[in-house]
Formats: C-alpha cells, structure tokens, sequence
C-alpha cells in the first residue's frame, strides 16, 4: 500500500506544519526587500470579495472608504484629481509647485464641488448685469446664482438667476448688459426653506420642489445659504466619496518647511483644506518638526502628516511632534533616483514594515508612498501595515492628471516627472516650491536632481481606473482571508498571514512568461 494514504482518523489529528514567513521573520535578515522579492501565501475563503470592507484610516482622524491617496506632484494631483479620487472613496493631495493663491484656488475648487449647505454661495444683486452671471460661470462652472438686495449672502433674498433664465441670452451680445431685476426669476416663483432646516430634510424639499436650487433664509427672508440638486445626485452616483460634516469632499494639500510656508499654510487653511502634508523627502529635520509645531498650534482642527521617514528613528521625531500620519518611503518612486545620486533611502517593502509595526503603538497610521505598480503592490503595502497608499505613476497619465496629452511615435501620451526632476524645480520661479522637498538651504545654489522627466501612456479616467483598482484589492484580500484592510493589518501581526521570499526565478515565473506575444488587458 502507498504511504501517502491515511485513514481518515489519522489524518484528522495530524497537525499542519509550519509553512511560510510571518511578517517579522521575513523582515529580520537585515535585507532590504521590495515588493517584488516576496509574495503573500492564500488563505481561507468564507466571504464574497464584496463583502470585503476597504475603509483605512489615512490620519488619526480621518477614515477614508479607500485607501488611496494620490500625490503632491504637479504632473498628478490638482483638484480635477482630488475631486476624483475624493469622489471615489480616495483623497487627493494638491501640490505646491505653484504660488499659494494658485493652490488654495484648487483646494477650494474641491471643497465646492459638491455640497450639503453651500454656506458661501456667490450672490449678485438685481443690478448686476447677465454679463456677470456669464463670468461666474465661466469662472466657477456654475450658473445658478441667488439675488439678494446688496449682492450678499445675509441680505434679503429677491429672487434667483439660473440657466434657464439666461439660457437664450448668452450668444446674443447686446442682451448681456440686461440688469438681473429683470431677468431673474422673482422671489414669489421659488421655494425656498427656513434656516435651521435639517440636512436630511433640505433634501426632501429639494427633492420634491423639482426645482435646480433651494435657498435657505432666516426669519426676516435673509438669505443664509444654498442647496443644489446636483448635488442629490452626486450623492447618489458616488455613494463612497469622502466627505467632511457638511458633506464637502476631503481634501489635502502639501506644504514645505520653510518659514514663508505658514503664509501658504494660512491661504489654504482659509480655502478649507482638511489634511496638510509635510512634504519633505528626509522628513526627520528640525525645520519639520518646528513647523508640524506650528501647524498643530496655530490650526488645532488641521489634520498633519509628516515625513517622508523609512526608519523607526526618523519616525519616532515626528510622532513626538505630534504627526496626525506619516508618509514613508524614500528613493523607490519610479521617478526617483535619490538611492543612486544620494545613497541613501530603503527598499519600501522594509521602510513600510519597520515604520508601520513602530507607528502603530501610538495610533499613527501609515501612508505607503511611492514604487506602486501594480494592484499586488497596494495589497502588499496594505499588508505590511500600511493604512493606506500614495501614488504618482499609477495615476498620472489619466485625463484628470494636470497636463496635455500629445503625440510620440504613434502613442497618446502626458508627461510625468519628478518633483525633485530639474525641469519641475526650476518651476520656482513661477512661485512653485518642490525644490524646498529636496534642499532646506536657500544657499543651495546648484541643483541636484532627484527625479527625472519622463511620460506615461494614456490611461483614460480615473473615474474607471479606481474601481479597478479598488476591485483587484477586494480580490486579493479575500484570497488572502482578510475580510477588511483592517483585517489585513491584524492577521499579519498575528502572524496567520504568511509570506516567502520571491527568487529571481520565482519573480520570472510569476510574471506572463513563455509567449511569443501577448495582449495585457487589464479592465
Ligand atoms: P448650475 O445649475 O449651473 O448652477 O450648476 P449645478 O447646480 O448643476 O451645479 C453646481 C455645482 O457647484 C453643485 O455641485 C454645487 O454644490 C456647486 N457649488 C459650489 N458653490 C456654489 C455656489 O456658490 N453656487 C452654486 N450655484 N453652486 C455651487
Ligand atoms: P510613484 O508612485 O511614481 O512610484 O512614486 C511617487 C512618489 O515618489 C511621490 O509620492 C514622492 O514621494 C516621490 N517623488 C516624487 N518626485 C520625486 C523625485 O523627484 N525624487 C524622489 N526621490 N522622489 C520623488
């Protein structure tokens, strides 16, 4: 009789052997690991990967429905990104390669892009002219506009300016100059509601009124604030978005540590900005850790993630100074060449554990920045103790990343480049300041680039492009046996989940191999 065949009792009691690293192990050699050189080992299924719930934590106090973050780069992340990464559960940092007003102007564009009470409306006053509605529209996207007897919010509201009262006004020059008295719709034809009306029940009005707009005004028929029906139905397409009290989409925005940086912090802090981000790429410095003081201070409700750290040592400064998240990984961007120019940085499978499995003794959750290529690469940044991911080239290169696409060899494309990348350094000129990550010393009269300039193939949407990813990650959790990325988390340091290193060979064969030509479609 074989030898590999058991009675059934037998192999009930026999135990299962040890198979696997768990996370600790595999990180105590002293090697610095990539994603790529290890590989997670399947778990047990007992849930759909719907089921999978992938809210994170992206600071102390704020929780995001996703884990994904895009990055403070100028070729990634103005408010046409972090509408779309806020609206798909994500949140988007705006970039500070640009003056302070430029910046505060994006953030405000996402915190007014979708709205519970719009508390600032633009107002004009019936002796404005059509000609100005056509300008807030052009300038805010907008053209519902209440008319109030000053032009204010807090006077009496006397009627409204819509699309539809100026619809056949707009090619006609001549028509432009007719006061809004006129053509405005009167306070007798709308509905309106009272202040103090509850959120929920705002809705309803709306809702049931048929109307595009519901102003709110006070007892003495003062106009308080404004509701869109839009925004009913954004609500509805994007039940995920992430969004602050008054649901307004969450919103960061970078900053440096340099002194004329608190200006900048003021005008974005006005703008409405949720999250700051230190932007540093050696995060662990006097000028940050003097500046994460001055922020907590000066704007207690301000939520602050500082960085970049790879080490438990630089981490432990910065959490001391009170960062809300910390931001790791130093030279494994793809635009990065800070490890070959500066020889120093971490592999960032090793940077993500090491700062992670420190962090969360205090409750400061991770964001793994930086080297993402693939959907694997978040599951296994998720994995190491991540709380959430940045990107940079996973998501430049999609029509809501700043920048034109051209033409190369056939190939639609747009350009992506490195912060620290001469060509966006030298954009300080026009008030930008990503030369500030790289040096602190204004004496720094010759540049060292830390990033290069290159392009990325059209990716269509962002829009289409986050589901995908969102998905992939729910797959990749439930054969990991994690029901939630908090589950990840936990069953690693359990040490339930279990890794093995990848050899090279073992790298070539998890890759397609052995066709003469393929198609890589990948949603
Ligand atoms: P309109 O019909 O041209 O006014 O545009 P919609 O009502 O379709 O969309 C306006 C969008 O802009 C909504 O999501 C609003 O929440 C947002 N918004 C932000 N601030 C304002 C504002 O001051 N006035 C108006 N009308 N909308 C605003
Ligand atoms: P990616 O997602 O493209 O692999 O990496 C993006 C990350 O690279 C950014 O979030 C940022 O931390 C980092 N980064 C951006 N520009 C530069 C640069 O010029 N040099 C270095 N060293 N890192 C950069």
């Amino acid at each position: 009789m074989a030898d590999y065949v058991f009675e059934d009792a037998q192999q009930e009691s026999l135990p299962v052997p040890e198979d696997g690293l768990t996370a600790s192990q595999l990180f105590s050699t002293g090697e610095g690991l990539t994603y790529n050189d290890f590989i997670i080992l399947p778990g047990y299924i007992d849930f759909t990967a719907d089921q999978v719930d992938l809210s994170s934590s992206l600071t102390k106090k704020i929780t995001l429905k996703a884990p994904l973050v895009s990055t403070p780069m100028d070729t990634v992340t103005e408010s046409d990104m972090a509408i779309a990464m806020a609206l798909s559960g994500g949140i988007g940092i705006i970039h500070h390669n640009c003056t302070p007003e430029y910046q505060a102007m994006e953030v405000q564009k996402v915190k007014k892009y979708k709205h519970g009470f719009i508390r600032d409306p633009v107002v004009l006053s019936p002796n404005h002219t059509v000609a100005d509605v056509l300008r807030v529209k052009a300038k805010h996207g907008f053209s519902g506009v209440p008319i109030t007897e000053s032009g204010k919010l807090g006077s009496r509201l006397v009627g409204i300016v819509t699309s539809k009262d100026i619809d056949f006004i707009e090619d006609v020059e001549s028509q432009q100059n007719e006061k809004l008295g006129r053509a405005m719709t009167k306070l007798e034809d709308l509905i309106t509601a009272n202040s103090g009306v509850a959120l929920q029940e705002a809705n309803s009005i709306l809702e049931m009124s048929k109307k595009g707009k519901l102003p709110i005004v006070n007892e003495r028929g003062e106009l308080v604030s404004l509701m869109a029906r839009t925004d009913l139905k954004k609500n509805r397409s994007y039940p995920n978005a992430s969004k602050d009290g008054n649901k307004q989409l969450l919103v960061g925005a970078a900053i440096g540590s340099r002194e004329e940086d608190k200006a900048r912090l003021k005008c974005l802090a006005a703008a409405g900005v949720d999250v700051i981000v230190l932007d540093s790429s050696q995060g662990n410095s006097k000028f940050q850790i003097e500046m994460l003081h001055y922020v907590k201070s000066a704007y207690p409700e301000l939520q602050v993630i500082a960085g970049n750290v790879v080490t438990c040592a630089q981490a432990k400064n910065l959490i001391e100074a009170g960062a809300d998240g910390l931001r790791v990984g130093m030279g494994s961007g793809s635009i990065c060449i800070t490890q070959e120019v500066m020889a120093v940085g971490r592999p960032q499978a090793t940077a993500v554990y090491k700062v992670s499995e420190y962090a969360r003794r205090f409750g400061v959750p991770v964001i793994a920045d930086g080297g993402i290529q693939s959907i694997g690469h978040i599951i296994k940044g998720l994995c190491l103790g991540a709380s959430t991911v940045m990107m940079g080239s996973m998501l430049a290169g999609t029509s809501e990343a700043p920048g034109q696409y051209f033409f190369s060899d056939g190939v639609r494309l747009k350009k992506y480049r490195g912060m620290g990348s001469l060509e966006a350094m030298e954009r300080r000129d026009s008030g930008g300041s990503a030369m500030d990550r790289y040096f602190h010393n204004e004496m720094d009269k010759l540049k060292v680039a830390q990033g290069v300039s290159g392009s990325i193939v059209d990716k269509g949407s962002i829009l289409k492009f986050l589901p995908y990813l969102q998905c992939g990650i729910k797959h990749g959790s439930q054969d990991i046996g994690a029901r939630s990325v908090s589950e990840l988390r936990s069953k690693m340091y359990s040490n339930e989940i279990r890794f093995e290193r990848r050899t090279q060979s073992a790298q070539i064969e998890g890759n397609v191999h052995g066709l003469f030509s393929h198609e890589k479609r990948l949603y």
